[in-house]
Order: structure tokens, then sequence, then C-alpha cells
């Protein structure tokens, strides 16, 4: 069997397994007492966490298929190792195919939105644009202004796949769920941090719903396709009304130690890849051996 062919077998072998096991994995809550800034990149991190092991995994296969000679002696039976690869390789087939269909497909006539991944820009209606007063265009501007510095079109692309990658198990749909509606809160509050006020936000999002088609209103398609909207989840609408009603919360230096944070555990996992890929190198032929041999006595 080709070297490469070996490699993604047995990752979709090792990966779905780890994946489909840690989706059923509890994770403790988000506080309701947490910063709002910390709970969305918790909330972000719960959706990646059982996807990780499969990141590190892959990583030390690579080291394992550096050394190996093309083509691989098959350890097992191939027909074997393709069969028990089949189910999440169809998961990963519909994740892609989704992931591709969504950037294809017809766009959706979003009122106020941001698109694109590298450099994201605002879309106005200028029909709804005439219908809002100086200070809620200012408001909504400044929302999606907040989406387009985080790049939140492609984080929300990206956080479907990994949803995507963890079919058909409602607990990922609901931390999805969950981050999404913690983006919103922290997007709204970073908008009202530079000058909007929370009472012309909301009138600028109900007003902003009033226009959008009931097509759009009806269905949950707000944030796919890697476009982030001034609307969010009408499901979490009430909530995230309140909130803007509400004063907005004392601002500290926590979105600072928060950034630090986020480096610290980015820079944790790139490390652990670099390890697992040298653990690969070493000692990669040695593991998988003995696992195949391990397996295929039971
Ligand atoms: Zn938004």
């Amino acid at each position: 069997m080709g070297r490469e062919t070996l490699l993604i077998i047995l990752l979709l072998l090792f990966g779905g397994v780890v994946t489909q096991v840690l989706v059923w994995f509890p994770l403790p809550g988000l506080h309701h007492k947490t910063q709002l800034r910390n709970a969305e990149r918790r909330a972000w991190l719960r959706l990646w966490l059982p996807l990780i092991p499969t990141f590190i995994v892959g990583a030390w296969l690579c080291g394992w298929a550096l050394q190996e000679p093309d083509p691989v002696h098959d350890p097992v039976d191939s027909g074997i190792l393709i069969t028990a690869c089949l189910p999440y390789a169809m998961i990963v087939a519909r994740a892609g195919f989704r992931a591709i269909w969504s950037l294809l497909r017809e766009p959706v006539d979003i009122p106020i939105c941001t698109v694109g991944f590298l450099q994201p820009r605002v879309v106005f209606s200028p029909l709804l644009a005439r219908r809002l007063d100086e200070a809620q265009l200012q408001a909504a501007w400044e929302h999606e202004r907040a989406h387009a510095r985080h790049r939140d079109p492609l984080r929300i692309w990206l956080a479907q796949i990994a949803t995507d990658l963890q079919w058909p198990w409602p607990s990922a749909r609901e931390r999805f769920t969950t981050w999404l509606e913690m983006l919103e809160y922290t997007r709204d509050e970073e908008a009202r941090v530079c000058g909007a006020s929370g009472v012309d936000l909301a009138s600028a999002i109900l007003a902003t719903l009033r226009h959008a088609s009931p097509a759009l209103r009806a269905q949950n398609v707000l944030h796919q396709g890697g476009v982030s909207t001034l609307i969010g989840d009408p499901r979490a609408l009430q909530r995230r009304i309140a909130r803007l009603l509400a004063p907005l919360p004392r601002q500290d230096d926590t979105a600072t130690q928060t950034g630090v944070g986020s480096k610290a555990l980015i820079a944790v996992l790139i490390s652990t890849l670099i390890v697992a890929y040298a653990l690969g190198v070493m000692y990669g032929e040695v593991v998988l051996h003995l696992l195949f041999a391990w397996t295929w006595s039971l």
C-alpha cells in the first residue's frame, strides 16, 4: 500500500475513533460570572477540544510516515483498514462538502453583515441604511467592525467544519450554538466600548430583523458560509436585547490577559504537535507495529 494512502487511512481511523469518543466527554460549563470575552474564548476552545487529540495523532503519524519506505509493507489486511475507516471518511467528506457548498452557493440576502476571510468587509443594504437613524447606523457599524477585526467570518466557517467533524452528535451542535451566542454578546460589548449605545444597537438589530426576508428569519442560515451578521441567531434575540438594555459591565484589563492566555495556549499546542511529530519519527514504527499486533490478536 502507498505510504500516503496508509497515512490517510490511519489518520481517519485514529481520528475518527478518538473524536467520536471525546465528543461525549462532559466539559465544564461556562461560568455565568466569567468575563464575556473569556467566556467566548472558552466556548471556542470547548468546540475544538474533541479534535485536538486528532491533530496530535496526525502530527505523530506524519513523523512516522517520514521514515517509512514507500510503498509500505501492509501491517494488516488493507481491506480491513479501509472498511474500518469508512464511517469517519464519510463524516470528513460530508464536512468538506458542506464547507465548500457554503462558499459556492447563492449568497443569502442579509441586510447587514461582514463577509470575507482574510480582509473582511462590512456590507450594508442601502434600503435598510435609509431606515436607520445615524446613531443606529453607527451602532450597527461598530458591531460589524468588531466582527471584521476578529476575522469572525473565517472563525465561523472553521467552527462549522469543527462541528461537522463531530457529526452526528447533538453535543457538538450545542457547543457551536453556545459559541455563536457568546460571539454576538462579545461583539455587542465591543461595539458599546467603542461608543455605541446599547439602546441604539438593540433598535438597529430589531429594525434589521424586521427588514430581513421571512426566509432569512425562519432559517438557521445566518452563520453558515463564513458570514457574520448583525442579527445573530434569532432564537437568542430576547437574551441579547436584555443584555443590551442592561448597563455595560465594568471593563478591566482582562481582555489583555485573555490575549496573552490565547497566545500561550497556541504556543503549547504547536509545541505539543512538534513533540508528537518527533516522537513519530523516533518511535512511530515500533508503536504502530505493537498496536497492529495487539489489535490483530484480539
Ligand atoms: Zn454579529
